[in-house]
C-alpha cells in the first residue's frame, strides 16, 4: 500500500525511558508497513545512518500491522524532530536525500527542553501589538533612484531583465490587508545609479575589481533599498549575498537608535550550515563601512569564544538556527533589535529540520522589520514561511537551476560499472597538473575515509569533508585546499552548497548524486568567478532514473550528451510504463473480483 507522506498519525509518549537521560523521551511515529524494509535499509544501514546523523535510538516494533508499523523514536525533541523529517524524505517516493545534517552537539542537545509554543493556537496579532507597541520606528527607504532609471520605458525595463539572465519580478502573494502592492522598482545596470549616494559603498565595491552587478542585484538591490521584504530565488554563486549585504549597511548605518545604544545586532543572517554561515561572514568581512561589525556563531564551534564576540556588541549576527536559538534563550543574545533579517537557503534550513527554531526566533524580531529570503526553490514549505513571516515581498527570480554557472562547466559523463570507477579515479588524480584542484563527490562518508587511506598509503596527500568530522577539521580541510596544500577535497553533498573556493578547475561524481539538483550544486562548485571548470560524472546503471533529467540539464547547457545516456533515459520510461501498466491490470482484476491466475 502506499505510503501516505504527511499522514503520519504521530502519537506522544512522555514516559521517560530508564535507559536515557531525563531529556530524552520516546515518540512514535506510524509508518506504512509495506515501507518498513526501504526504512530499515540493506542490512540495517539506513536506520544506523539515521541513528548516528540524528544521536537517536529507533527502533522498528517487530508486530508491524498490516497497514501501519510503529517506529519508536528516542532521543532530545530536536533529534526527534530531525529523524521525523529525515525519515520522511526517505520513504517520500523517488526521493532519497539524507545528507547533510547538521550533527547534534551536545551543547545544541539540552536547548530544547522549554515547553513547546502550540503555534497553531497563538494569537500573534495581540502578542506582537503588545509587545512592539513602544518600539522606535524603523527606517527602511534609503533609495534615491537614478533619473536614467526612472526614465525607462517598460520595454527597456523589460530588456534589461531579459539580458540579466532572464530576471523574473512579481508579488507573490495577495497583500494580506487588501491595498495596492505599490510598484516594483526598475532595475538597475551598473553599481553607481544602486549606491550614487553612498560613495563609501562604492568604493567598497571598486576595491573588488567586479565589472558589473549581478543579476540578483540589478534587480535586488533597488528592491531592498527601498526598504521592500524579497524573496530571492538564486543559488550559491550568483552574487546573492553582496545582494543583501550592501543595503543592509546602510540600514545599520540609518536607523534613528544610535548604534552604542541598540541592545543587540541591527542584521541577523540565518544560514542552514557552518561552512555557509562562516563564508558569509568572510564576505562580509571583505567590505568595511563605519566600522560595522559581523560575527558568526554555529553549532559545534566554540560557544564561549562566540559568546564573548556577541556580547561585545556586533551589528551583523550571522547564525545557524540552532545555535541562535541557544544563544537567544541563554539570554546572551537580544534580538529585539533585529530590524534587517535575512533567511539564507531556507528551503535548505527547511529540508534540515531547523523551522522550529527559526519560529521560535522570530518569535522575539520585531514583526515590522524588512525581512530576506533566499531559495534555492520554490517548494510549499519555503512558501508558507515566506507568507508568515514577509510583508508583501517581491520575488526575483534568476534563471532556473543556476545554470549561470553550469553554462561554464565543461560536463562530461561517463556510463560505466560500478567496479571501473576506482581506476578511473585513481588514473585521474595520478595524471592532475600542479595547478588543478578537484572535489571528488561521493555518496557515504566510509567511502570519503576510505579513499582517503587508500590515497595516503600512496604518499598522497588529500583532504576530505563530511558530517562526522569534527567542525575543526571540515573547515582546515576547506583552508587546506584553498590555500593549495591538497589539491583533492573528498567531500559528500555536506560540501557541494555554499562552498566558494573560486579556483577549483574539476568536479568528479564518484558517486551520482541523489537528485539532479545536488548534481547542479556540485557542478557549480568549478566554474567559479568567471572562470571555467570541468566536471567528470560517473553513472552507473542503477542511476538511471536521473538520466532524464540529467539530459536536460546537459543540452540547456549546450553539452554533448552520450548516446548511452539517451538509451538509459528511454529504457528506464520503458520500465516505468510496464509497471504502470502492471500495476493497473492487477488493479482492475482486483475490483473485477477476479481471484486467482488460472
Ligand atoms: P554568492 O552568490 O554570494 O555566494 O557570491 C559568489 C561570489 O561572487 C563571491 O565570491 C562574491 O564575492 C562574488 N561576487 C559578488 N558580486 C559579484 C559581481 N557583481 N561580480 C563578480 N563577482 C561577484
Amino acid at each position: 500500500m502506499e505510503y501516505r507522506n504527511n499522514h503520519h498519525s504521530f502519537s506522544r509518549r512522555n514516559n521517560y525511558s530508564n535507559s536515557y537521560n531525563q531529556k530524552c523521551r520516546e515518540f512514535i511515529i506510524k509508518v506504512d508497513t509495506d515501507k518498513i524494509g526501504k526504512l530499515i535499509g540493506k542490512s540495517g544501514t539506513n536506520i544506523r545512518d539515521l541513528q548516528d546523523k540524528t544521536k537517536t535510538k529507533i527502533h522498528v516494533s517487530r508486530s508491524g500491522g498490516i497497514y501501519t508499523t510503529d517506529v519508536t523514536i528516542v532521543g532530545t525533541k530536536e533529534a526527534q524532530n530531525q529523524a521525523k523529517t529525515l525519515i520522511e524524505e526517505l520513504l517520500r517516493e523517488n526521493h532519497v536525500k539524507t545528507e547533510p545534517i547538521q550533527p547534534i552537539t551536545v551543547e545544541e542537545e539540552e536547548k530544547n527542553d522549554e515547553p513547546e509554543i502550540d503555534f497553531t493556537n497563538f494569537n500573534w496579532i495581540e502578542y506582537e501589538r503588545e509587545k512592539w507597541a513602544k518600539a522606535t520606528p524603523i527606517i527602511k527607504n534609503f533609495y534615491k533612484e537614478d533619473p536614467t532609471i526612472t526614465n525607462l520605458t517598460p520595454e527597456q525595463v523589460a530588456h534589461i531583465r531579459k539580458i540579466n539572465n532572464s530576471i523574473e519580478v512579481n508579488f507573490v502573494f495577495e497583500n494580506k490587508d487588501g491595498s495596492d502592492p505599490g510598484h516594483i522598482p526598475n532595475p538597475i545596470e551598473t553599481f553607481e545609479q544602486a549606491f550614487g549616494d553612498y560613495p563609501e559603498v562604492l568604493d567598497e565595491i571598486r576595491k573588488q575589481n567586479f565589472t558589473k552587478p549581478s543579476p540578483i542585484q540589478c534587480q535586488g538591490w533597488p528592491i531592498l533599498l527601498s526598504g521592500r521584504d524579497l524573496i530571492g530565488i538564486a543559488q550559491t554563486g550568483t552574487g546573492k549575498t553582496l545582494a543583501f549585504l550592501l543595503p543592509a549597511l546602510i540600514h545599520i548605518e540609518g536607523q534613528l537608535t544610535p548604534r552604542s545604544e541598540r541592545k543587540g545586532p541591527t542584521v541577523l543572517v540565518m544560514a542552514p550550515t557552518r561552512e555557509l554561515a562562516l563564508q558569509i561572514e568572510k564576505e562580509v568581512n571583505k567590505y568595511s563601512y563605519h566600522n560595522i561589525k559581523a560575527v558568526c556563531v554555529y553549532g559545534g564551534g566554540s560557544r564561549k569564544k562566540q559568546v564573548d564576540v556577541v556580547t561585545e556588541g556586533v551589528e551583523i549576527v550571522i547564525a545557524t538556527p540552532g545555535r541562535m536559538n541557544d544563544l537567544v534563550k541563554a539570554k546572551v543574545l537580544n534580538v529585539s533589535s533585529v530590524t534587517y533579517l535575512v533567511l539564507d537557503e531556507a528551503d535548505r534550513m527547511l529540508d534540515m529540520g531547523f523551522e522550529p527554531q527559526i519560529r521560535k526566533t522570530l518569535l522575539d524580531v520585531r514583526p515590522d522589520r524588512q525581512t530576506v529570503m533566499t531559495s534555492a526553490t520554490w517548494p510549499q514549505g519555503v512558501r508558507r514561511l515566506a507568507q508568515s513571516y514577509m510583508k508583501n515581498p517581491i520575488q526575483v527570480f534568476v534563471g532556473s537551476l543556476d545554470l549561470a554557472t553550469v553554462h561554464t562547466v565543461t560536463q562530461t559523463i561517463y556510463i560505466i560499472e560500478e567496479e571501473e570507477k576506482t581506476d578511473m579515479m585513481y588514473e585521474f588524480i595520478r595524471t592532475m597538473e600542479p595547478t588543478d584542484k578537484v572535489i571528488i563527490f561521493f555518496s557515504k562518508k566510509v567511502k570519503v575515509d576510505d579513499v582517503a587511506s587508500n590515497l595516503a598509503l600512496q604518499m598522497m596527500e588529500v583532504q576530505s569533508i563530511h558530517g562526522g568530522r569534527e567542525q575543526c577539521d571540515r573547515e582546515q580541510a576547506l583552508e587546506d585546499l584553498k590555500i593549495g596544500r591538497v589539491q583533492v577535497l573528498l567531500a559528500t553533498d555536506v560540501a557541494s552548497r555554499g562552498l566558494d573556493i573560486e579556483d577549483i578547475t574539476h568536479v568528479i561524481n564518484f558517486d551520482f548524486p541523489r537528485d539532479i539538483e545536488e548534481y547542479v550544486h556540485r557542478v557549480g562548485r568549478t566554474g567559479r568567478a568567471g572562470r571555467t571548470g570541468e566536471s567528470i560524472t560517473f553513472m552507473t546503471r542503477k542511476d538511471w532514473s536521473h538520466a532524464k533529467e540529467l539530459i536536460n540539464i546537459l543540452e540547456e547547457a549546450t553539452q554533448q550528451v552520450p548516446d548511452e545516456l539517451y538509451q538509459m533515459a528511454e529504457r528506464y520510461e520503458g520500465w516505468k510504463q510496464k509497471r504502470a501498466n502492471e500495476k493497473n491490470y492487477f488493479r482492475s482484476r482486483r475490483e473485477n473480483g477476479g481471484g486467482g491466475r488460472w
